[in-house]
């Protein structure tokens, strides 16, 4: 934290003024992606935006009849998109797409269109997390068949980048030059615009084909924690509730609420942390603290998605945010 502090302390003291003035959260019904055109940004600053919540294989997941997706077929909810964060520098008029999702057509859209940028706007960088199918699988889209990106920066970790060149389709889309590989190693911070730093983090996960890693992203005077997938925190051998303290904003796993919710089986099997996990992990927080911390990356069946119920209230009460898309906050 104190890195950032001294940071912020050596940028012009108006943009420390404005940043510090202004309230960071825009969330909800207003920003729903059909309505939030609009919108203007007021101050010229680096933005984070949420662009999907919902767990890879999204919502309604595929095959699902269950009351949870059943009514999704017919009538979607467009703000339910695969995870995916986006990062706007108002000053360099540049952005940045955290996963590229099966959702990406539309979180790119949205990030252009919170940016007042030109709509087809490709990211200055895209950062990937890890191979599984939500968190990589949007860059076809800036294939041949799609949009025929040009040369669009794609920075992920060495096993990531070696996957990538190495298996088709994606090796098309580097011989082709649409994406161009950056390669990322842990804990090495990259330098972007205006005061903006990405580092990676490794988590453990299911590492079938790559490394998972989490991000934090750190604007002139607030950084963010992002991490949407990872196995349980004590299986980390980094302590979650003090990054949670060192940080401005945590975006954290939270696939499955409980138990019931995967049928009663042992939540010690499942490699996430439930939300009721988390609840115990981060209790020594204080309220202020909690409220840090935004729930994402919601399995199809977790009740987090669904509006108003026991669960969102309990979870509220608790200190968490729900994470929504179009949510904007200031870094
Ligand atoms: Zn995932
Ligand atoms: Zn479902
Ligand atoms: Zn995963």
């Amino acid at each position: 934290m104190s890195k950032f502090f001294y940071k912020a302390f050596f940028i012009c003291g108006i943009f420390l003024f404005y940043q510090c003035g202004e309230a960071t959260e825009e969330a909800s019904n207003s920003d729903i992606p059909e309505t939030s055109v609009d919108e203007e940004v007021d101050v010229e600053g680096v933005k984070l935006v949420v662009l999907g919540t919902v767990q890879d294989a999204g919502s309604p997941q595929i095959g699902c009849q269950k009351k949870c997706c059943a009514h999704l077929f017919e009538q979607p909810d467009l703000n339910r998109m695969v995870v995916s964060l986006g990062v706007i520098d108002e000053n360099s008029k540049e952005t940045y797409l955290f996963d590229a999702t099966p959702d990406m057509p539309a979180q790119m859209e949205l990030l252009n269109r919170k940016s007042g940028l030109d709509l087809s706007k490709t990211p200055d960088a895209i950062f990937l997390t890890h191979a599984h199918i939500g968190h990589y699988t949007g860059l076809m889209y800036l294939g041949k068949e799609a949009m025929n990106a040009d040369k669009v920066p794609v920075y992920a970790m060495p096993k990531m980048t070696s996957f990538l060149e190495s298996n088709g389709p994606w090796s098309q889309l580097v011989q082709s030059e649409n994406i161009v590989l950056k390669e990322l190693r842990a804990s090495d911070s990259f330098g972007f615009g205006q005061d903006i730093s990405v580092t990676p983090i490794l988590v453990p996960h299911r590492d079938e084909f790559s490394e998972t890693v989490g991000f934090v992203i750190s604007g002139p005077s607030k950084t963010a924690l992002f991490i949407p997938d990872i196995d349980k925190w004590d299986k980390w051998n980094q302590d979650i509730v003090g990054w949670v303290k060192r940080v401005d904003y945590a975006f954290l796993d939270a696939t499955f609420y409980d138990a019931e919710e995967i049928n009663n089986r042992d939540i010690s099997e499942i490699p996430h942390p439930f939300v009721v996990e988390s609840m115990e992990t981060f209790k020594e927080l204080n309220l202020q603290e909690r409220n840090k911390i935004h729930l994402i990356h919601f399995n199809h069946t977790n009740p987090l998605l669904g509006g108003s119920n026991v669960q969102v209230e309990k979870v509220l009460d608790y200190g968490f945010k729900i994470a929504e898309t179009g949510m904007v906050i200031s870094l």
